[in-house]
Protein backbone atom coordinates (compact mmCIF):
# COMPACT_ATOMS: atom_id res chain seq x y z
CA UNK A 1 0.00 0.00 0.00
CA UNK A 2 1.34 3.19 -0.71
CA UNK A 3 1.91 5.76 2.40
CA UNK A 4 0.99 9.14 1.60
CA UNK A 5 3.44 11.70 1.83
CA UNK A 6 2.50 13.93 3.74
CA UNK A 7 3.62 17.90 2.92
CA UNK A 8 3.40 20.98 5.49
CA UNK A 9 3.51 24.44 4.43
CA UNK A 10 4.23 27.05 7.09
CA UNK A 11 2.77 30.19 6.76
CA UNK A 12 -0.78 31.72 4.89
CA UNK A 13 0.99 34.77 2.79
CA UNK A 14 1.51 34.40 -1.31
CA UNK A 15 4.30 31.89 -0.65
CA UNK A 16 1.99 29.43 1.43
CA UNK A 17 -0.97 29.86 0.14
CA UNK A 18 -0.19 29.65 -3.53
CA UNK A 19 2.00 26.44 -2.77
CA UNK A 20 -1.36 24.76 -1.62
CA UNK A 21 -3.35 25.77 -4.25
CA UNK A 22 -0.86 25.22 -6.75
CA UNK A 23 -0.51 21.26 -5.43
CA UNK A 24 -4.76 21.45 -5.42
CA UNK A 25 -4.26 22.03 -9.00
CA UNK A 26 -1.65 19.78 -10.05
CA UNK A 27 -1.89 16.50 -7.60
CA UNK A 28 -3.81 14.35 -10.41
CA UNK A 29 -2.21 11.33 -11.07
CA UNK A 30 0.18 11.99 -7.99
CA UNK A 31 1.00 9.37 -5.16
CA UNK A 32 -1.06 9.71 -2.71
CA UNK A 33 -0.10 12.73 -0.30
CA UNK A 34 -1.69 14.70 2.61
CA UNK A 35 -1.23 18.50 2.68
CA UNK A 36 -1.23 20.58 5.81
CA UNK A 37 -1.15 24.50 5.75
CA UNK A 38 -0.73 25.89 9.38
CA UNK A 39 -1.01 29.35 9.99
CA UNK A 40 -1.79 32.01 12.70
CA UNK A 41 -4.32 33.62 10.94
CA UNK A 42 -7.07 31.69 9.11
CA UNK A 43 -6.91 34.11 5.86
CA UNK A 44 -4.48 35.18 3.38
CA UNK A 45 -4.18 39.14 3.49
CA UNK A 46 -3.75 41.01 0.24
CA UNK A 47 -0.48 43.33 1.42
CA UNK A 48 -0.82 45.68 -1.26
CA UNK A 49 -4.33 46.86 -0.70
CA UNK A 50 -3.27 46.99 3.57
CA UNK A 51 -3.09 51.28 3.15
CA UNK A 52 -6.80 51.46 1.70
CA UNK A 53 -7.83 49.12 4.53
CA UNK A 54 -5.90 50.73 7.28
CA UNK A 55 -7.73 54.64 5.79
CA UNK A 56 -11.30 53.55 5.92
CA UNK A 57 -11.62 53.11 2.07
CA UNK A 58 -11.48 49.34 2.37
CA UNK A 59 -13.37 47.69 4.80
CA UNK A 60 -10.51 45.83 6.41
CA UNK A 61 -12.10 42.26 5.97
CA UNK A 62 -12.31 42.86 2.24
CA UNK A 63 -8.62 43.43 2.09
CA UNK A 64 -8.16 39.11 2.69
CA UNK A 65 -9.76 35.83 2.08
CA UNK A 66 -10.48 33.11 4.29
CA UNK A 67 -8.29 30.23 3.84
CA UNK A 68 -11.13 27.38 4.09
CA UNK A 69 -13.01 28.20 1.02
CA UNK A 70 -10.05 28.23 -1.21
CA UNK A 71 -9.45 24.37 -0.37
CA UNK A 72 -10.70 21.18 -1.37
CA UNK A 73 -7.85 18.88 -0.41
CA UNK A 74 -5.71 21.18 1.83
CA UNK A 75 -6.23 20.51 5.43
CA UNK A 76 -5.73 24.03 7.51
CA UNK A 77 -4.80 24.71 11.09
CA UNK A 78 -4.86 28.26 12.75
CA UNK A 79 -1.90 27.74 15.07
CA UNK A 80 1.23 29.49 16.45
CA UNK A 81 4.24 27.53 14.71
CA UNK A 82 6.23 27.40 17.78
CA UNK A 83 9.32 24.59 16.98
CA UNK A 84 10.51 22.77 14.12
CA UNK A 85 12.73 19.49 14.84
CA UNK A 86 14.82 18.78 11.38
CA UNK A 87 16.00 15.34 13.14
CA UNK A 88 12.41 14.01 13.98
CA UNK A 89 10.99 15.60 11.33
CA UNK A 90 8.09 17.50 13.19
CA UNK A 91 6.89 20.78 13.56
CA UNK A 92 4.95 21.86 17.30
CA UNK A 93 2.15 24.09 17.07
CA UNK A 94 0.49 25.91 19.42
CA UNK A 95 -3.24 26.96 18.59
CA UNK A 96 -4.89 29.69 20.34
CA UNK A 97 -5.76 28.75 24.24
CA UNK A 98 -4.82 25.46 23.36
CA UNK A 99 -1.96 22.58 24.28
CA UNK A 100 1.27 22.85 21.72
CA UNK A 101 0.87 19.37 19.63
CA UNK A 102 3.51 17.80 17.03
CA UNK A 103 2.26 17.56 13.04
CA UNK A 104 5.11 14.88 11.48
CA UNK A 105 6.32 15.58 7.50
CA UNK A 106 7.92 14.25 4.93
CA UNK A 107 8.40 17.57 3.06
CA UNK A 108 8.48 21.04 5.21
CA UNK A 109 7.76 24.33 3.04
CA UNK A 110 8.75 27.53 4.60
CA UNK A 111 6.82 30.58 3.82
CA UNK A 112 6.69 32.48 7.31
CA UNK A 113 7.64 35.75 5.32
CA UNK A 114 9.37 38.28 7.39
CA UNK A 115 9.08 40.64 10.68
CA UNK A 116 9.39 44.63 10.10
CA UNK A 117 13.49 45.06 10.58
CA UNK A 118 13.57 46.88 14.36
CA UNK A 119 17.25 46.33 14.94
CA UNK A 120 17.89 49.17 12.83
CA UNK A 121 17.23 51.85 15.13
CA UNK A 122 17.74 52.06 18.39
CA UNK A 123 13.59 52.57 20.27
CA UNK A 124 11.89 51.01 17.32
CA UNK A 125 9.75 49.35 19.78
CA UNK A 126 8.10 52.73 20.29
CA UNK A 127 6.62 52.90 16.99
CA UNK A 128 4.62 51.74 15.13
CA UNK A 129 4.56 48.78 11.99
CA UNK A 130 2.61 48.31 9.12
CA UNK A 131 2.97 44.53 8.04
CA UNK A 132 -0.36 43.36 9.07
CA UNK A 133 -4.01 43.39 8.78
CA UNK A 134 -4.03 44.34 13.41
CA UNK A 135 -0.93 46.79 12.09
CA UNK A 136 -3.41 48.80 9.64
CA UNK A 137 -6.91 48.67 12.23
CA UNK A 138 -4.41 49.90 14.39
CA UNK A 139 -2.96 52.51 12.69
CA UNK A 140 -6.05 53.67 11.60
CA UNK A 141 -7.69 53.66 15.17
CA UNK A 142 -4.38 55.30 16.51
CA UNK A 143 -4.82 58.39 13.97
CA UNK A 144 -8.77 59.11 14.21
CA UNK A 145 -8.22 58.70 18.46
CA UNK A 146 -5.07 61.45 18.07
CA UNK A 147 -7.74 63.67 16.36
CA UNK A 148 -10.28 63.19 19.04
CA UNK A 149 -7.90 64.29 21.46
CA UNK A 150 -6.56 67.13 19.06
CA UNK A 151 -9.95 68.49 19.51
CA UNK A 152 -10.03 69.36 22.70
CA UNK A 153 -5.93 69.75 23.63
CA UNK A 154 -5.31 73.50 24.49
CA UNK A 155 -1.92 72.60 24.86
CA UNK A 156 -0.21 73.94 21.65
CA UNK A 157 2.70 71.56 21.84
CA UNK A 158 0.99 68.61 22.88
CA UNK A 159 -2.07 69.10 20.45
CA UNK A 160 0.97 69.22 17.48
CA UNK A 161 2.42 66.55 18.91
CA UNK A 162 -1.25 64.43 18.38
CA UNK A 163 -1.65 65.92 14.83
CA UNK A 164 2.25 64.81 13.81
CA UNK A 165 2.50 61.60 12.34
CA UNK A 166 6.18 60.64 11.70
CA UNK A 167 7.13 57.83 8.77
CA UNK A 168 10.59 56.24 9.25
CA UNK A 169 11.66 54.87 5.68
CA UNK A 170 11.04 56.01 2.29
CA UNK A 171 10.56 52.78 0.58
CA UNK A 172 7.57 51.34 -1.35
CA UNK A 173 5.83 50.78 2.11
CA UNK A 174 6.35 53.80 3.23
CA UNK A 175 5.60 56.34 0.05
CA UNK A 176 1.81 54.27 -0.06
CA UNK A 177 1.39 54.84 3.25
CA UNK A 178 2.20 58.52 3.10
CA UNK A 179 0.03 59.08 0.07
CA UNK A 180 -2.88 56.88 1.76
CA UNK A 181 -2.35 58.47 5.08
CA UNK A 182 -2.34 61.88 3.49
CA UNK A 183 -5.31 62.01 2.33
CA UNK A 184 -6.89 60.44 5.43
CA UNK A 185 -5.80 62.89 7.55
CA UNK A 186 -7.12 65.51 5.53
CA UNK A 187 -10.51 64.45 4.93
CA UNK A 188 -10.47 63.99 9.20
CA UNK A 189 -9.23 67.45 9.18
CA UNK A 190 -12.41 68.62 8.13
CA UNK A 191 -14.88 66.43 10.59
CA UNK A 192 -12.90 68.37 13.47
CA UNK A 193 -13.67 71.99 14.28
CA UNK A 194 -10.25 72.46 16.26
CA UNK A 195 -8.41 70.92 14.07
CA UNK A 196 -6.74 73.38 11.15
CA UNK A 197 -5.76 70.30 8.02
CA UNK A 198 -2.47 73.39 8.16
CA UNK A 199 -1.79 72.15 11.58
CA UNK A 200 -1.81 68.11 10.36
CA UNK A 201 2.27 67.45 10.22
CA UNK A 202 3.62 64.46 7.73
CA UNK A 203 7.45 63.62 8.04
CA UNK A 204 9.50 61.10 5.60
CA UNK A 205 12.57 60.19 7.39
CA UNK A 206 14.73 58.52 4.88
CA UNK A 207 18.64 57.74 5.26
CA UNK A 208 19.22 57.17 1.52
CA UNK A 209 19.45 59.71 -0.87
CA UNK A 210 16.32 59.04 -2.29
CA UNK A 211 12.63 57.55 -1.53
CA UNK A 212 11.39 54.88 -3.58
CA UNK A 213 14.78 53.32 -4.62
CA UNK A 214 12.57 50.22 -6.62
CA UNK A 215 12.01 53.11 -9.25
CA UNK A 216 14.32 55.24 -11.34
CA UNK A 217 15.03 58.91 -11.12
CA UNK A 218 12.18 60.54 -13.11
CA UNK A 219 9.24 58.18 -11.19
CA UNK A 220 11.28 59.11 -8.01
CA UNK A 221 10.94 62.65 -8.58
CA UNK A 222 7.60 62.03 -9.94
CA UNK A 223 6.24 60.82 -6.28
CA UNK A 224 8.52 62.88 -4.12
CA UNK A 225 7.18 65.63 -6.10
CA UNK A 226 3.60 64.48 -5.93
CA UNK A 227 3.79 63.99 -2.20
CA UNK A 228 5.61 67.63 -1.31
CA UNK A 229 3.27 69.25 -3.32
CA UNK A 230 0.78 67.10 -1.01
CA UNK A 231 2.11 68.23 2.21
CA UNK A 232 4.14 65.56 3.17
CA UNK A 233 7.86 67.05 4.52
CA UNK A 234 10.54 64.53 2.46
CA UNK A 235 13.92 64.60 4.15
CA UNK A 236 16.34 62.03 2.59
CA UNK A 237 19.79 61.14 3.99
CA UNK A 238 18.39 61.98 7.35
CA UNK A 239 19.20 59.09 9.52
CA UNK A 240 17.29 58.47 12.73
CA UNK A 241 19.06 58.47 16.10
CA UNK A 242 16.68 56.99 18.49
CA UNK A 243 12.95 56.18 18.83
CA UNK A 244 11.46 57.15 21.88
CA UNK A 245 7.66 56.73 23.21
CA UNK A 246 6.53 60.20 21.24
CA UNK A 247 9.51 61.71 19.76
CA UNK A 248 11.88 61.01 17.10
CA UNK A 249 15.73 61.67 17.97
CA UNK A 250 17.33 63.09 14.42
CA UNK A 251 21.19 63.71 14.04
CA UNK A 252 22.41 67.52 15.28
CA UNK A 253 19.90 67.08 18.00
CA UNK A 254 16.51 67.81 16.70
CA UNK A 255 13.84 66.15 17.73
CA UNK A 256 10.27 65.54 16.46
CA UNK A 257 7.58 65.12 18.98
CA UNK A 258 4.54 63.18 17.36
CA UNK A 259 2.42 60.87 18.76
CA UNK A 260 2.40 58.84 15.26
CA UNK A 261 5.46 57.06 14.60
CA UNK A 262 5.41 54.37 12.11
CA UNK A 263 8.29 52.23 11.25
CA UNK A 264 8.37 51.70 7.59
CA UNK A 265 12.57 50.19 7.52
CA UNK A 266 12.27 46.96 5.79
CA UNK A 267 11.30 43.41 6.26
CA UNK A 268 13.82 40.81 8.03
CA UNK A 269 13.00 37.19 8.13
CA UNK A 270 10.43 35.77 10.20
CA UNK A 271 12.81 35.19 14.03
CA UNK A 272 11.55 31.03 13.56
CA UNK A 273 13.31 30.60 10.31
CA UNK A 274 16.44 32.74 11.25
CA UNK A 275 16.73 30.79 13.80
CA UNK A 276 17.40 27.64 12.23
CA UNK A 277 20.06 25.01 12.01
CA UNK A 278 19.79 25.91 7.58
CA UNK A 279 22.75 27.87 5.77
CA UNK A 280 21.22 31.01 5.28
CA UNK A 281 22.20 34.86 4.19
CA UNK A 282 23.37 37.47 5.87
CA UNK A 283 20.13 38.86 6.58
CA UNK A 284 18.91 35.27 8.41
CA UNK A 285 16.91 33.75 5.09
CA UNK A 286 16.95 30.24 4.70
CA UNK A 287 19.76 30.02 1.61
CA UNK A 288 18.20 27.76 -1.08
CA UNK A 289 18.91 26.64 -4.66
CA UNK A 290 17.33 27.71 -8.02
CA UNK A 291 15.13 24.71 -6.60
CA UNK A 292 13.98 26.23 -3.74
CA UNK A 293 14.94 23.76 -1.76
CA UNK A 294 16.76 24.56 1.20
CA UNK A 295 20.66 24.10 0.49
CA UNK A 296 21.59 20.61 1.78
CA UNK A 297 18.37 19.50 2.52
CA UNK A 298 16.24 17.24 0.56
CA UNK A 299 12.75 17.85 2.48
CA UNK A 300 13.22 21.33 3.16
CA UNK A 301 11.84 23.65 1.05
CA UNK A 302 11.82 27.54 1.09
CA UNK A 303 10.09 30.79 -0.25
CA UNK A 304 9.12 33.99 0.08
CA UNK A 305 10.30 37.28 2.05
CA UNK A 306 11.91 34.45 4.49
CA UNK A 307 14.09 32.82 1.90
CA UNK A 308 17.02 33.61 -0.24
CA UNK A 309 16.92 32.25 -3.81
CA UNK A 310 19.14 32.98 -6.32
CA UNK A 311 18.36 34.29 -9.84
CA UNK A 312 20.67 32.86 -12.91
CA UNK A 313 22.86 35.72 -11.76
CA UNK A 314 23.08 34.26 -8.60
CA UNK A 315 21.68 37.38 -7.18
CA UNK A 316 18.80 36.82 -4.58
CA UNK A 317 15.26 37.84 -5.50
CA UNK A 318 13.83 41.29 -4.19
CA UNK A 319 10.82 40.46 -1.36
CA UNK A 320 8.11 41.03 -3.19
CA UNK A 321 4.01 39.32 -3.45
CA UNK A 322 4.99 39.20 -7.37
CA UNK A 323 7.98 36.93 -6.80
CA UNK A 324 6.02 34.76 -4.04
CA UNK A 325 3.21 33.72 -5.57
CA UNK A 326 5.47 32.97 -8.70
CA UNK A 327 7.55 30.67 -6.72
CA UNK A 328 5.07 29.14 -5.08
CA UNK A 329 3.92 27.47 -8.96
CA UNK A 330 7.13 26.26 -9.23
CA UNK A 331 7.74 25.09 -5.38
CA UNK A 332 4.55 23.07 -6.04
CA UNK A 333 5.20 21.57 -9.50
CA UNK A 334 8.66 20.76 -7.98
CA UNK A 335 7.26 18.52 -4.67
CA UNK A 336 5.25 16.96 -7.28
CA UNK A 337 7.86 16.13 -9.24
CA UNK A 338 10.22 14.84 -6.39
CA UNK A 339 7.41 12.61 -5.92
CA UNK A 340 6.83 11.43 -9.24
CA UNK A 341 10.78 10.89 -9.47
CA UNK A 342 11.26 13.47 -12.34
CA UNK A 343 13.69 16.16 -12.21
CA UNK A 344 13.24 19.50 -10.90
CA UNK A 345 13.00 22.82 -12.53
CA UNK A 346 14.70 26.01 -11.45
CA UNK A 347 12.23 29.03 -10.63
CA UNK A 348 13.39 31.75 -13.12
CA UNK A 349 11.50 35.06 -13.11
CA UNK A 350 12.17 38.40 -14.79
CA UNK A 351 10.27 41.59 -13.21
CA UNK A 352 7.02 42.35 -15.03
CA UNK A 353 7.04 45.90 -13.50
CA UNK A 354 6.51 47.57 -10.28
CA UNK A 355 3.39 49.53 -9.09
CA UNK A 356 2.94 52.03 -6.34
CA UNK A 357 -0.20 54.06 -5.25
CA UNK A 358 0.42 57.45 -4.07
CA UNK A 359 -3.18 58.39 -2.80
CA UNK A 360 -5.74 61.00 -4.43
CA UNK A 361 -5.84 59.01 -8.05
CA UNK A 362 -1.92 59.33 -8.46
CA UNK A 363 0.50 56.73 -8.49
CA UNK A 364 3.82 55.59 -10.36
CA UNK A 365 4.66 52.44 -12.10
CA UNK A 366 7.18 50.80 -14.76
CA UNK A 367 5.32 48.21 -16.52
CA UNK A 368 8.11 46.39 -18.83
CA UNK A 369 9.99 49.32 -20.23
CA UNK A 370 6.71 51.73 -19.72
CA UNK A 371 7.12 54.16 -17.22
CA UNK A 372 3.42 55.59 -15.96
CA UNK A 373 2.12 57.75 -13.67
CA UNK A 374 -0.89 59.91 -12.62
CA UNK A 375 -4.14 58.79 -13.32
CA UNK A 376 -2.86 55.99 -15.43
CA UNK A 377 -1.07 54.52 -13.00
CA UNK A 378 -2.95 54.57 -10.29
CA UNK A 379 -5.84 52.97 -11.91
CA UNK A 380 -3.65 49.70 -13.31
CA UNK A 381 -2.27 49.69 -9.84
CA UNK A 382 -6.23 49.42 -8.80
CA UNK A 383 -7.39 46.77 -11.74
CA UNK A 384 -4.22 44.82 -11.14
CA UNK A 385 -4.47 44.09 -7.50
CA UNK A 386 -8.38 43.51 -7.69
CA UNK A 387 -7.43 40.87 -10.37
CA UNK A 388 -4.77 39.45 -8.23
CA UNK A 389 -7.42 38.73 -5.31
CA UNK A 390 -8.56 35.73 -4.99
CA UNK A 391 -11.85 34.34 -5.29
CA UNK A 392 -14.75 36.88 -7.20
CA UNK A 393 -16.63 36.80 -4.21
CA UNK A 394 -13.65 39.24 -2.43
CA UNK A 395 -13.41 41.04 -5.58
CA UNK A 396 -16.90 42.25 -5.55
CA UNK A 397 -16.48 43.72 -2.27
CA UNK A 398 -13.78 45.67 -3.02
CA UNK A 399 -14.96 47.33 -6.51
CA UNK A 400 -18.11 47.92 -4.40
CA UNK A 401 -16.35 49.37 -1.08
CA UNK A 402 -14.23 51.34 -4.45
CA UNK A 403 -16.52 52.78 -5.97
CA UNK A 404 -18.86 54.41 -2.56
CA UNK A 405 -15.36 55.90 -1.57
CA UNK A 406 -15.32 57.58 -4.93
CA UNK A 407 -18.96 59.45 -3.80
CA UNK A 408 -17.82 59.46 0.31
CA UNK A 409 -15.24 60.30 2.57
CA UNK A 410 -13.52 57.87 4.18
CA UNK A 411 -15.00 56.59 7.34
CA UNK A 412 -13.87 57.26 10.35
CA UNK A 413 -15.41 54.84 13.23
CA UNK A 414 -13.01 53.58 15.34
CA UNK A 415 -12.75 49.71 15.44
CA UNK A 416 -12.57 48.79 19.24
CA UNK A 417 -11.10 45.73 18.85
CA UNK A 418 -8.70 46.13 21.78
CA UNK A 419 -11.14 47.43 24.07
CA UNK A 420 -9.23 48.94 27.11
CA UNK A 421 -6.68 45.70 27.11
CA UNK A 422 -4.38 46.94 24.29
CA UNK A 423 -1.05 48.50 26.60
CA UNK A 424 -0.58 50.79 24.24
CA UNK A 425 -4.05 52.49 24.65
CA UNK A 426 -4.33 51.54 28.37
CA UNK A 427 -1.00 54.28 28.70
CA UNK A 428 -2.38 56.19 25.88
CA UNK A 429 -5.51 56.41 28.45
CA UNK A 430 -3.60 56.75 31.64
CA UNK A 431 -1.16 59.63 30.18
CA UNK A 432 -4.84 61.25 28.93
CA UNK A 433 -6.30 61.09 32.40
CA UNK A 434 -3.07 62.71 33.96
CA UNK A 435 -2.26 65.37 31.73
CA UNK A 436 -5.74 66.57 30.37
CA UNK A 437 -8.36 66.43 33.01
CA UNK A 438 -6.49 69.40 34.79
CA UNK A 439 -6.17 73.01 33.04
CA UNK A 440 -2.57 74.47 33.76
CA UNK A 441 -3.52 75.66 37.33
CA UNK A 442 -5.07 72.27 37.97
CA UNK A 443 -8.88 72.59 38.01
CA UNK A 444 -11.00 71.08 35.73
CA UNK A 445 -11.23 72.47 32.59
CA UNK A 446 -14.04 74.39 31.10
CA UNK A 447 -14.85 73.03 27.72
CA UNK A 448 -16.93 76.53 26.75
CA UNK A 449 -13.80 79.07 27.57
CA UNK A 450 -12.13 79.12 24.20
CA UNK A 451 -9.05 79.36 25.73
CA UNK A 452 -8.69 76.33 27.51
CA UNK A 453 -8.98 78.09 30.69
CA UNK A 454 -10.28 76.60 34.31
CA UNK A 455 -14.04 75.56 34.91
CA UNK A 456 -16.08 78.70 36.34
CA UNK A 457 -17.77 76.95 39.04
CA UNK A 458 -16.34 76.16 42.21
CA UNK A 459 -14.17 72.93 42.98
CA UNK A 460 -16.73 72.20 45.14
CA UNK A 461 -19.75 72.14 42.96
CA UNK A 462 -17.33 70.26 40.23
CA UNK A 463 -16.72 67.63 42.55
CA UNK A 464 -20.47 67.12 43.04
CA UNK A 465 -21.30 66.82 39.48
CA UNK A 466 -18.23 64.28 38.83
CA UNK A 467 -19.21 61.59 41.42
CA UNK A 468 -22.91 62.37 41.58
CA UNK A 469 -22.95 62.57 45.78
CA UNK A 470 -20.91 65.24 46.73
CA UNK A 471 -17.87 65.27 48.78
CA UNK A 472 -17.09 66.87 51.84
CA UNK A 473 -13.32 66.39 51.23
CA UNK A 474 -13.01 69.09 48.51
CA UNK A 475 -11.99 72.42 50.02
CA UNK A 476 -13.80 75.05 48.26
CA UNK A 477 -10.95 76.99 45.83
CA UNK A 478 -10.24 80.32 46.71
CA UNK A 479 -12.47 83.19 45.37
CA UNK A 480 -10.03 84.75 43.00
CA UNK A 481 -9.34 81.25 41.59
CA UNK A 482 -13.62 80.80 40.51
CA UNK A 483 -13.93 84.14 38.78
CA UNK A 484 -12.43 83.41 35.39
C1 LIG B 1 2.11 47.04 3.48
C2 LIG B 1 2.79 46.18 2.43
C3 LIG B 1 2.54 46.41 1.10
C4 LIG B 1 3.15 45.62 0.11
N1 LIG B 1 2.90 45.87 -1.19
C5 LIG B 1 3.45 45.09 -2.14
C6 LIG B 1 3.16 45.32 -3.51
O1 LIG B 1 2.45 46.26 -3.86
N2 LIG B 1 3.72 44.48 -4.44
C7 LIG B 1 4.53 43.44 -4.08
O2 LIG B 1 4.99 42.70 -4.96
N3 LIG B 1 4.84 43.21 -2.78
C8 LIG B 1 4.32 44.00 -1.80
N4 LIG B 1 4.62 43.78 -0.48
C9 LIG B 1 5.53 42.68 -0.12
C10 LIG B 1 4.74 41.37 -0.04
O3 LIG B 1 3.63 41.52 0.80
C11 LIG B 1 5.62 40.25 0.48
O4 LIG B 1 6.75 40.13 -0.33
C12 LIG B 1 4.85 38.94 0.50
O5 LIG B 1 3.76 39.04 1.38
C13 LIG B 1 5.74 37.78 0.92
O6 LIG B 1 4.97 36.61 1.01
P1 LIG B 1 5.34 35.46 2.06
O7 LIG B 1 4.38 34.36 1.83
O8 LIG B 1 6.80 35.18 1.99
O9 LIG B 1 5.14 36.13 3.48
P2 LIG B 1 3.84 36.76 4.19
O10 LIG B 1 2.88 37.25 3.16
O11 LIG B 1 4.41 37.72 5.16
O12 LIG B 1 3.20 35.52 4.94
C14 LIG B 1 3.78 34.92 6.06
C15 LIG B 1 2.71 34.11 6.74
O13 LIG B 1 3.28 33.36 7.81
C16 LIG B 1 2.47 33.49 8.96
N5 LIG B 1 3.34 33.29 10.12
C17 LIG B 1 4.48 33.94 10.40
N6 LIG B 1 5.03 33.44 11.51
C18 LIG B 1 4.22 32.47 11.95
C19 LIG B 1 4.26 31.57 13.06
N7 LIG B 1 5.26 31.56 13.93
N8 LIG B 1 3.23 30.69 13.20
C20 LIG B 1 2.20 30.67 12.32
N9 LIG B 1 2.14 31.47 11.25
C21 LIG B 1 3.12 32.36 11.07
C22 LIG B 1 1.91 34.90 8.85
O14 LIG B 1 0.76 35.08 9.66
C23 LIG B 1 1.60 34.94 7.35
O15 LIG B 1 0.38 34.33 7.09
C24 LIG B 1 4.04 44.57 0.51
C25 LIG B 1 4.28 44.35 1.86
C26 LIG B 1 3.66 45.15 2.83
C27 LIG B 1 3.95 44.90 4.29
Amino acid sequence: MHVPKRIVILGSGFGGVYTALGLEQKRDGTPAMRVTLVSRNNYFLMTPLLFEAGSGVLEPRHAVNPLRPLFRNTRFIEAEVTGIDFGCKVVTVTPADSESYIIRYDHLVLALGGVTATDLIPGSDNALTFKTLADAIFLRNHVIQCFERADVERNPQRKAALLTIVIVGGGLVAVELAGELREFTSNLAKLYPRVNAHDVRLEMLEARPHIAPEFDDELRDYAARTLSRRGVRIRTETRVNRIEEGRVRLPEGEVIESETIVLATGVVPNPLVASLPLEKDKKGRALTDPTLRCRGRKDIWALGDCASIPDPDGKPYPPLAQHALREAHVLAENLIRTMRGHGLLPFVYENKGTLAALGHFKGIGKVKNFRIKGFLAWWVWRSYYLFQMPRWDRRLRVLIDWSVSLFFKNDIVQLDLFGAEHPRLRRQARGAQEECARGPDGRPRDESAEDGRAASAPRELVAHQEDGRGSAAVSPAPAEHVSH
